[in-house]
């Protein structure tokens, strides 16, 4: 394997640099994730590969953004087929450090606060959680940020999150302009399997028929997508109606955004034809585990 694995922060520091500069290269990527890897994070991992001559991923399960121990806990680790999914994309080196390293001394006294965009939606009911991702990706940012290249003036930085994720991405975004970051976050469409369930580090959980009926989830979304992209009234209620048509989906929400603030755009939902730029967000407990979906309205 070309790749190579690190897990401190002074080893993955002197690596990147000796890799940029035996490239010659004038640009370093980070690609966060917490392992369990899928072609989601392949796609990641091959968008930042093909944008930049220096890609980091790194893998951590952070305990911070975790309500529940046994969630913690039964988090998937997949380490050895990680490393072989991220060297076939192409990753130079894989930052994997322990808990120790991340947060010596325990858990930080001082922490990102994510602010009200983290309130709604997924924060709703994981209280803490983008307080804890958050501090989180500010602390791996500063981990993957590329020394002063020599001769080649300060070497492009940036970072690659999922649009799997919207809430997450909108905070990391908002992070990165607010406090100066310096950082380009670059987003990545969701991957989806061939019947259109997005991908998920936790789909592995659903039993064949839980998967199936997940399905409703993004089938839901696409009606959505296809009323706004015709231009017609999105007629949310309809949508919910078909979700909730499904007995073993357990719809938490499902909502039409701003998606530069997250706040709902009701008025656009009903009578009135869509227009504009927004985020039709849902989630929903299918057995054993909570899924998440979404997809971009631009019209
Ligand atoms: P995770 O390790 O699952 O927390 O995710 C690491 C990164 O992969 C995040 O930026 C996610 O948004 C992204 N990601 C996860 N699933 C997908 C997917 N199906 N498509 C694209 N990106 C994804």
């Amino acid at each position: 394997m070309a790749i190579q694995l690190v897990t401190t922060a002074a080893r993955l520091r002197t690596e990147s640099a000796r890799l940029l500069k035996e490239k010659g290269g004038s640009s370093q990527a980070l690609v966060p994730t917490m392992g369990a890897l899928h072609e989601g994070h392949a796609e990641l991992a091959r968008t930042a590969v093909g944008q930049n001559d220096v890609v980091v991923a790194s893998i951590f399960v952070n305990p911070l953004q975790f309500g529940e121990a046994v969630d913690l806990e039964r988090y998937p680790r997949t380490l050895e087929a990680d490393l072989a999914l991220l060297d076939a994309a192409g990753v130079d080196l894989v930052f994997a450090p322990d808990v120790d390293e991340v947060y010596p001394g325990g858990e930080p006294r001082v922490r990102i606060s994510a602010g009200p965009m983290a309130d709604k939606w997924e924060g709703a009911s994981r209280p803490g959680h983008f307080d804890g991702a958050l501090t989180v990706v500010a602390k791996l940012l500063h981990y993957g940020m590329p020394g002063a290249a020599a001769g080649t003036g300060v070497p492009a930085y940036r970072a690659y999150f999922g649009q799997k994720d919207a809430q997450q991405l909108a905070l990391v975004q908002r992070m990165v302009a607010d406090l100066n970051f310096p950082v380009e976050i670059v987003p990545v469409p969701t991957v989806r399997s061939a019947d259109g369930l997005a991908l998920s580090s936790r789909n592995r959980f659903l039993s064949a028929e839980q998967r199936e009926a997940a399905l409703v989830l993004s089938r839901a979304l696409r009606l959505i997508e296809e009323r706004a992209n015709a231009r017609q009234p999105l007629d949310l209620d309809s949508a919910r109606a078909l979700v909730e048509s499904q007995p073993l989906v357990d719809l938490d929400y499902f909502e039409v955004v701003d998606p530069r603030t997250l706040e709902p755009l009701a008025e656009n939902c009903r009578e009135t034809p869509f227009r504009g730029e927004a985020l039709a967000l849902i989630a929903a407990r299918v057995g054993p585990v909570r899924l998440i979906d979404n997809v971009p309205l631009d019209s």
